[in-house]
Formats: C-alpha cells, sequence, structure tokens
C-alpha cells in the first residue's frame, strides 16, 4: 500500500513513533479536553495550545469510507479504500485509514487497528495504522 507513505512532521512525529511500538493515542486539549486526530498544534475548539497524548484502545466503529480510484502516485495500486473510524473510547474523535479487511467495510461494523510496516520515501521505517474487522478472518 505505501508506495507514497506519510511523512511525520513536527506535530505528527511523536504519534508516529508511538504507532511505531504499537501504542495508539490520540491529542487531547488541556483546557476543554476535545480529543482530537490528526496530531496539531493547537486545539480546533478553543485554541489551547497545551494537550497531552491520551493512550486508547485502537477500536471502534466503521463511520464511513471511500473507494479511491485516482492514482495518486506511480506504483499505488487503486481502488483501495480508506476508512473513517469512530473510536469507541472517545466517540467525538475520528481516525481514519487503510481498510485491511476481507470485505468492504459495513457502516457501524467494529473494528480494529492493524500495524503495517514500511517505509518512507527517505527509506526510514513507518509503521501505519490500517482497520480491519475485530474479530473474523482477515
Ligand atoms: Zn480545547
Amino acid at each position: 500500500m505505501a508506495a507514497y507513505p506519510p511523512e511525520p512532521d513536527r506535530d505528527s512525529a511523536e504519534w508516529w513513533e508511538r504507532v511505531g511500538r504499537h501504542e495508539f493515542a490520540v491529542q487531547e486539549c488541556d483546557t476543554c479536553g476535545l480529543a482530537r486526530f490528526p496530531a496539531r498544534a493547537f486545539c480546533a475548539a478553543c485554541r489551547t495550545e497545551a494537550w497531552h497524548w491520551r493512550e486508547v484502545e485502537p477500536e471502534g466503529s466503521v463511520e464511513s469510507w471511500i473507494v479511491n480510484h485516482q492514482p495518486f502516485m506511480p506504483g499505488l495500486p487503486v481502488p483501495y479504500l480508506v476508512v473513517m473510524i469512530r473510536l469507541a473510547a472517545v466517540p467525538d474523535c475520528l481516525v481514519y485509514g487503510g481498510w485491511r479487511g476481507p470485505r468492504p467495510p459495513e457502516r457501524g461494523e467494529r473494528v480494529r487497528a492493524t500495524y503495517t510496516a514500511t517505509c518512507t520515501a527517505a527509506g526510514d521505517r513507518l509503521t501505519l495504522v490500517d482497520w480491519g474487522p475485530e474479530s473474523g478472518s482477515r
């Protein structure tokens, strides 16, 4: 999948390090408690810059998905599914990732993260968070 993997930046570098250890976390605002993904420097609700990581179980339910048919990058086969997941531990927080199910997802389906090892364009190791059915065959 990762012909064009994401590149960690200032705000997301620690998130990628945690994912590399198979730890799943979201940022949580120190002022209003809003959980957010992806990593950003400040809270979109109250603009506070103080926040901390909150480790959560990487499980939730399928909120929505798209089937991408656009060949954004050479070598990245299309079509592929990108799912939006509502986290069970923080239902107001939506995250997204690749779909790793044996069939298309169903809305509301319980899912759990899977971790896929890949490399960045620069050749650094990188782990991706994908999602698949909570139980059953993958
Ligand atoms: Zn806030």
